[in-house]
């Protein structure tokens, strides 16, 4: 099953990802997470989507298509796969239906987490990262613990450095240009659920299981 999670940044498409491949069995595929850890090792691709993500602009349509093309491909893929960030533009929708057709499949569902604009911005800047496993927390609604230190794992807290203000307003305009058109291309395909992601994290999670069928 293709599944799509599309939303605006903060929207908590990481936090459901997770939810949602436990149960589907596949693979989480977050182009945003592939460029981290690339940019974590210092490569190539790293260094390159750095120079975007640092302004909160896309990294440019070719190399992500590229790059999930390649993940597609591989055999955990196989019997489908969770994208968490991708598409973000019609020219990256297009050429996943693209490379889904030339392997015989297509998108089984894309679902769209709804949050107004000025949550997001709350949301985003106090969020904060577990590095090691990935977990999320805010500083005011849900702090971990013993500060800077993740709860579960005891990994190291960060912020992300595209969740500071004016990087934080970059993504938000750039999602209503150029992602924002994206709801009307798989609603006119008729693959669009709309969930509303204001709701507490259990009960999106619940609207997704009922979505998909789960
Ligand atoms: P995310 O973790 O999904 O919020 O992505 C973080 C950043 O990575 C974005 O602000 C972009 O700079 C870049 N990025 C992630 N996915 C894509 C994509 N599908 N197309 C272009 N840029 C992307």
């Amino acid at each position: 099953m293709i599944v799509i999670l599309l939303g605006p940044p903060g929207a908590g498409k990481g936090t459901q990802a997770a939810a949602i491949v436990k149960s589907l069995k596949i693979p989480h595929v977050s182009t945003g997470d592939i460029f981290r850890a690339n940019l974590e090792y210092e490569t190539a691709l790293g260094l390159e989507a750095k120079k975007y993500m640092d302004q909160g602009q896309l990294v440019p349509d070719d190399l992500v298509v590229r790059l999930v093309a390649d993940r597609l491909s591989k055999p955990d893929a196989e019997a489908g796969a969770l994208l968490d960030g991708f598409p973000r533009t019609i020219v990256q929708a297009q050429a996943l239906s693209d490379i889904l057709a030339a392997k015989g499949k297509k998108v089984d569902r894309c679902l769209l987490l709804e949050v107004p604009d000025q949550d997001l911005i709350a949301r985003l800047s106090g969020r904060r990262l577990c590095r090691s496993c990935g977990q999320g927390y805010h500083i005011i609604s849900s702090p971990p613990k013993r500060e800077m230190i993740c709860d579960k794992c005891g990994g190291e807290v960060y912020q992300r450095d595209d969740d500071q203000a004016e990087t934080i307003k970059s993504r938000l305009a750039v999602y209503h240009e150029k992602t924002q058109p994206l709801v009307h291309w798989y609603q006119s395909r008729g693959l669009l659920k709309v969930i509303n992601g204001q709701n507490d994290p259990q009960t999106v999670q619940s609207e997704i299981a009922q979505a998909l069928g789960l």
